[in-house]
């Protein structure tokens, strides 16, 4: 190891006051360097689908013109797809542009839970589903550094919301923040250790997260084992010199000497020891150093195939939602109305920092002119005012005539920028009224209806019975024009699930009662019911469920297996499925496997996603979709022992197409291998000695010693049985007419707790 790379003897010659500047960036995107030490100044920048590299001064917000970079599907389309090699074939395209660009650190991948469809930044996370999130982040992350270049996953955490984002407090219950907020950052930090972390700007319970020790020390470092270092979001610091003693290695973008200054005092006055911030300095110097030896500065970029991976990935990232009557793949023969502003002026990434300067950008009726191949005759008609709200009567009775001429219409729509950004809230989810009296407009004049949505999170769709095809779009990137146009023609079949729930309407969604909470403070009260683990446990139906997709093929599902039917916790469990192409087209069936516990005492929902699978099939062929669970698979976490427990039970394997497609299911036997450690006491119940091994014969015995047990009917044991339940032990002093005792109460607790101390 040269002496450079030797970090810690670097350390050692470094001042106080260089080692504090290292700990704030040297301006909006560069970390700070030491030219007499030889360290060098690298840059982070935005993320996540693209390179937002800007040529002249700073402004983090994508207000000021970047470097061209191509423009990627936004993180609520490529989660759709459901694809984790694709993904990772985009994270490897966007570490070249960054290595062309010299970036050491890509800022991304977004993994916050899709709390509330109102979130003006969900087009930029993956789902309201931690599994998925964190396997397409890791696999997003992957790629990314497979080329020597980092990413920073954010924003770490419960940050799920605009409204008020740097100061709200987001108030979450252990259970839920480790099930659901956390979850989606410990399996992208676990399997593919990101570079960097960034924190929220957010507090969480009561401490901002850039100050959070147990986020970012006790969870992240020491539980979750990350290794690289952690970057506040621009802007996040409150606190520097907390700060750094909660785990806050760099603090962007500068704060021109104020955060250096406050940590040399810090350190002078015994606030902060000089071994935290030697230990900070350290894991800053790791991944500096990393970029540079990871630095391939001869890359050279071939922008025309990151377009053609832009378009095959908007083209899985794209959901086929209705499709009656199979109107859909369109004939590439006879007439098309293609109505909307859209199909000119297309939605394609969504605004605030992640917007990019894509190296070009499709005219989606162009695209659909191509693909046609001249044997169809396409005509345009504007429909609506991109920038309005109002119904322009003139304009939808061009789009009338134009569609009533035609033997079929697809209507481009969704919606405008203005109504979803990051740093502010969706208040409704409704489209713009323009587009939807077109829509409805349309449809009566032609019932060959097909409408194209572009649009980062779930709209309301009052009109669907007007359309008898949908395709949810997203926001598809630079090369949407090519990828709606292979769906739509059938040169490529849909194969995207969707991610997030849509509800048919806002008030369904369980976080409505509490969203965007009071002032600075917002209450996660639903819990860990968010998305399909709420609509199932509630039986209401949504408009379209959490991994629903249609196909222009039909996939038929059998021999479900598993390699054991009973397990202990500890083991792994193999799961696999025979799933075959039963129509005439080559397609891509996503195989999803959730699994739910069926009996617990604990309340959880009726079952969550732990696997899946995609395969792609020629007609007729049939392949197996193969799943491992582990114990997290069947766990929840015990907020009280504060661990992942399983309880000993029946487990059942779900298949579904979708959460609520399930069309196979397999039951096994999981015993859990945690000592009970179980302490009873005066106040334990007659239910909780029932959970131990033996404890239902003895409760079965305390009642039947009781005075007005004997000689009673079934029916009235059985009552009395029910009634006792829950009654503490201490409860049988009174009603056991003087035969159990203080002392007897005593001896039984001492019998049962030896027992259960001998099971440790
Ligand atoms: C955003 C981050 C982004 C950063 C730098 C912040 O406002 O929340 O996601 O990476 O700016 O642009």
């Amino acid at each position: 190891m040269s002496q450079l790379r030797d970090i810690k003897s670097l350390i050692a010659q470094m001042t106080l006051e260089e080692k504090a500047s290292m700990c704030s960036g040297a301006d909006t995107w560069h970390t700070r360097g030491i030219k007499r030490l030889g360290i060098p100044s690298v840059m982070v920048t935005d993320g996540p689908h693209g390179l937002r590299k800007q040529s002249t001064s700073a402004d983090h917000l994508g207000l000021f013109d970047s470097v061209p970079a191509t423009c990627f599907p936004s993180a609520a389309g490529v989660a759709s797809s459901w694809n984790r090699n694709l993904i990772r074939r985009m994270g490897e395209a966007l570490g070249r542009e960054c290595q062309a660009e010299e970036v050491a650190v890509l800022l991304g991948p977004g993994v916050n839970i899709k709390r509330s469809p109102l979130c003006g930044r969900n087009f930029e996370y993956f789902s309201e589903d931690p599994y998925l999130t964190s396997e397409m982040a890791a696999h997003h992350i992957q790629g990314v550094q497979s080329q020597g270049v980092g990413t920073s996953l954010k924003h770490f955490a419960a940050n799920n919301q605009e409204h008020r984002r740097m100061t709200s407090d987001s108030i979450v219950d252990e259970r839920s923040l480790r099930e659901i907020y956390l979850a989606s950052f410990e399996g992208a930090v676990k399997q593919a250790q990101p570079w960097t972390v960034m924190c929220a700007y957010n507090k969480v319970n009561g401490e901002f997260a850039s100050e959070n020790k147990e986020l970012l020390t006790d969870i992240l470092k020491d539980e979750w084992g990350h290794e690289g270092f952690v970057v506040s979001d621009w802007g996040a610091v409150n606190d520097r010199v907390k700060g750094l003693a909660a785990g806050l290695e760099l603090e962007m973008p500068t704060s021109h000497g104020e955060g250096e200054r406050q940590i040399v005092e810090a350190v002078r006055s015994g606030e902060l020891t000089e071994a935290t911030l030697d230990a900070a300095v350290d894991r800053l110097l790791t991944i500096v150093f990393r970029a540079v030896d990871s630095r391939r500065s001869d890359t050279v970029v071939d922008y025309e195939e990151h377009h053609q991976l832009a378009r095959e990935i908007a083209r899985e990232s794209m959901v086929l939602l209705k499709n009656e009557d199979d109107i859909l793949p369109l004939s590439k023969e006879g007439k098309i109305a293609v109505i909307g502003a859209m199909a000119k002026e297309p939605r394609f990434q969504g605004s605030g920092s992640s917007q990019i300067r894509p190296t070009r950008l499709e005219d989606i009726s162009e695209e659909l002119t191509k693909s046609a191949g001249g044997m169809a005759e396409l005509r345009y008609a504007k429909g609506y005012e991109l920038n309005g709200e109002v119904p322009d009567e003139e304009l939808i009775a061009e789009a009338i005539q134009i569609a009533i001429e035609s033997d079929i219409a697809v209507l481009f729509a969704g919606l405008p920028s203005r109504y979803e950004s990051e740093g502010f809230d969706r208040k409704h989810l409704r489209m713009p009224a323009n587009q939807v009296a077109l829509i409805e407009a349309i449809g009566k004049a032609q019932p060959n209806l097909v409408v194209v949505l572009s649009n980062g999170a779930p709209v309301e769709m009052p009109w669907l019975g007007s359309a008898k095809g949908v395709l949810e779009a997203y926001l598809g990137g630079q090369a949407l024009g090519g990828a709606i146009a292979d769906l739509l023609f059938g040169d490529a079949n849909p194969s995207g699930r969707l991610a997030e729930t849509f509800p048919v309407q806002l008030s369904d969604n369980p976080s409505y009662l509490f969203f965007p909470g009071e002032g600075n403070k917002v209450d996660y009260r639903e819990g860990i019911f968010v998305g399909y683990r709420y609509y199932d446990k509630k039986n209401i139906t949504p408009l379209f469920p959490f991994g629903h997709g249609l196909s222009y093929t039909t996939f038929s599902y059998s021999e479900l297996t598993v390699d054991k039917k009973t397990l202990k916790d500890t083991d792994t469990l193999s799961v696999k499925v025979k799933v075959t192409n039963a129509g005439s087209r080559a397609g891509m069936e996503v195989v999803q496997l959730y699994v739910r516990d069926k009996e617990s005492s604990v309340i959880r929902p009726d079952k969550e996603l732990k696997g899946f699978d995609k395969i792609s099939l020629e007609p007729g062929e049939s392949k197996f979709a193969a799943f491992e669970l582990d114990k997290r698979s069947f766990a929840y976490y015990n907020d009280e022992a504060c661990e992942w427990t399983v309880e000993t039970g029946e487990y059942e394997l779900l298949i579904g197409r979708s959460s609520q497609e399930i069309v196979f299911s397999e039951q096994v036997t999981v015993e859990s291998t945690r000592a009970s450690g179980m302490v009873f006491h005066r106040n334990s119940t007659l239910s909780e000695i029932s959970q131990i091994a033996s404890g239902e014969k003895f409760v079965n015995q305390l009642i039947a010693n009781l005075p007005f047990s004997s000689g009673l009917a079934d029916e009235h044991k059985a009552m009395l049985r029910a009634f006792m339940e829950h009654m503490p032990l201490r409860g049988l002093i009174s009603f056991s007419g003087g035969k159990f005792t203080e002392a007897g109460l005593s001896a039984i607790l001492l019998q049962l707790n030896d027992q259960e101390a001998d099971k440790r």
